[in-house]
């Protein structure tokens, strides 16, 4: 099977790590990221939905590097908070957000919340777009778990100090990247990912 080669449509280096972490068994999937390109774009996120603004980040990137693009958004949706902040959970504290004023402000908006109330998940939507802006892959996953009252462990990043997974009774801060990369939304979209691109790219071949 030819090689593929594909760019990680993300600024975010912690996801991009994550995604070349999970990629990392599959030779064939090249890997670029939006580093290599200096005059690679940053895509302003308008969509209403995760899938909207993962299509939007795919397609407006590949169109403009010519290249195959894989784009992910994600957040966090918390139920006591009726699923913010969601689309929003990178800017939840306003547009100069950092992952600590982030935890602080969910932690302040569901203080009183009790234990079994506050449960919450992290979602992942996953677009490839070709270099025309066409979409060939999409697809969804989410963890569930719950946010704790203070944070704990130092792994991950943005609320995974806070994000508990109840079977372990540890938070993803704790509990360290290769069980994160097996459990996370992040792992669950991909495993449906790559098995889509292993398909798509031998349709390549063929045409
Ligand atoms: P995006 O770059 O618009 O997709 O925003 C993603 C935001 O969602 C991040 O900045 C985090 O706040 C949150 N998020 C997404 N995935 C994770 C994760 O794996 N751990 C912790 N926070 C995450």
């Amino acid at each position: 099977m030819p090689d593929f080669r594909m760019v990680l449509g993300t600024g975010n280096a912690k996801k991009k790590a994550e995604l070349q972490r999970l990629l990392a068994p599959y030779p064939q999937i090249q890997l670029t990221s939006l580093a290599d390109y200096p005059d690679a774009l940053e895509v302003e996120e308008t969509g209403s939905t995760f899938a909207e603004n993962a299509e939007l980040k795919a397609t407006v990137q590949a169109r403009h590097l010519n290249r195959w693009v894989l784009a992910e958004d994600s957040g966090i949706s918390v139920d006591a908070l009726d699923g913010a902040p969601g689309i929003y959970s990178a800017r939840f504290s306003g547009e100069q957000a950092t992952d600590t004023s982030n935890n602080e402000l969910l932690l302040e908006k569901i203080t009183g919340v009790p234990y079994e109330k506050r449960t919450a998940f992290y979602t992942c939507h996953m677009a490839l777009s070709d270099p025309h802006g066409v979409i060939h892959i999409r697809c969804e996953d989410q963890c569930h778990g719950r946010i704790l009252t203070a944070g704990r462990g130092s792994g991950g990043f943005g609320y995974d100090p806070l994000f508990e997974i109840p079977e372990y009774h540890a938070t993803f801060g704790e509990l360290g990247s290769s069980v994160k990369s097996v459990l996370s939304h992040r792992a669950r979209a991909n495993r449906k990912f790559v098995p889509l691109l292993l398909a798509l790219m031998e349709s390549l071949k063929i045409q």
